[in-house]
């Protein structure tokens, strides 16, 4: 292939990595992924179901429910608001059984790693 082919190419693939990104940031910014808990970032947890339906799935790391809590039309002030009280209040305490705690876990990083902001 010559040079300005790969070039071509690799133009092409950063403006789709880019528009994976920008599509990805949208939905975070709508506070609502299907996989992983939007209060505390646990990744076992499916919020919302294929129709974007809550799953009345309750976390096993925060308690707080799909369908409950919050659901698919709630506003990022509004988990943000349940966030806090997880995080402030009961101090990022585990709600499920001790025995399924992971290995290392670490609430702050959990959050972090999901792209949520951690309430000061
Ligand atoms: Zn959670």
């Amino acid at each position: 292939m010559p040079l300005w082919a790969l070039r071509a190419l690799g133009r092409q693939l950063l403006r789709g990595f880019a528009a994976v990104a920008a599509h990805t940031a949208a939905l975070n910014a709508m506070g609502m992924n299907k996989q992983g808990c939007p209060i505390c970032g646990f990744a076992d947890v499916v919020a919302l179901d294929e129709f974007n339906c809550t799953t009345f799935e309750i976390c096993e790391c925060c308690g707080y429910e799909s369908g409950l809590e919050y659901d698919q039309d709630s506003t990022s002030e509004h988990l943000e608001k349940i966030r806090r009280e997880w995080v402030v209040e009961n101090i990022c305490r585990w709600w499920g059984d001790k025995k399924s705690i992971p290995e290392n876990w670490n609430p702050k990083k959990q959050m972090e790693l999901a792209s949520i902001d951690i309430p000061q």
